[in-house]
């Protein structure tokens, strides 16, 4: 497993800039971002296949029958997964990989792959994380408030993850979690030495 590329789980509330953090992290020709599943409905200009492969609830669970998921999770009323093989062929051939993923799957995640790197994105205040939610336009005012409530929830795990970075500028959230990377493939069991 040593020169298998890093597993990044990438997690924070809906609103806390996630997507946002990824985005700017896949501009690295080394790092991959997991195109998760679910059975939610598309939002706003999404497409199958690019922000997510969107299953029938059947398919997604024939799927997890199937074993294709490293993790998969309930989030409000629709089940989310990551399928397996694209990360596992990733890593393979030394690519970093990010999960952009809720709270229970990180959990999972962290059972099966024990040196998987978890960060939780922190939103600078609940205000601001109600601002960007509406602010996205594409929410109903009952998800906004289911969120929310999630939101505060999952805040409480922040503890639980190996890192906590606040997204207020975009930019300096980014270069923390660039810091992070370049700090944990510096860790001596990653690395095999040659001398
Ligand atoms: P959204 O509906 O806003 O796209 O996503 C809702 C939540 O599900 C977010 O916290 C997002 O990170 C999480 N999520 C997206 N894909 C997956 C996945 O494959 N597994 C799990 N456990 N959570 C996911």
């Amino acid at each position: 497993m040593k020169n298998n590329g890093l597993l990044l789980v990438i997690s924070g509330p809906a609103g806390a800039g996630k997507g946002s953090v990824a985005s700017e992290l896949v501009k690295d020709e080394n790092i991959r971002l997991s195109i998760s599943a679910t059975t939610r409905a598309p939002r706003g200009k999404e497409e199958n296949g690019r922000e997510y492969y969107f299953y029938e609830r059947g398919q997604f669970e024939k799927m997890i029958t199937e074993n294709g998921f490293i993790e998969y999770a309930q989030y409000l009323e629709n089940y989310y997964g990551t399928p397996k093989k694209p990360v596992d062929d990733w890593r393979k051939e030394g690519k970093d990989v990010i999960l952009e993923i809720e709270v229970q799957g990180c959990g999972i995640v962290k059972k099966s792959v024990p040196d998987c790197i978890s960060i939780f994105i922190m939103p600078p205040s609940m205000e601001i994380l109600e601002k960007r939610l509406r602010g996205r336009g594409t929410e109903t005012e009952e998800n906004v408030q289911k969120r929310m409530k999630r939101a505060k929830e999952e805040l409480a795990l922040a503890e639980n993850y190996d890192y906590v970075v606040v997204n207020d500028v975009l930019e300096d959230c980014v270069e923390n979690v660039r810091a992070i990377i370049t700090a944990e493939k510096l860790r001596t069991q990653r690395l095999s030495f040659n001398i």
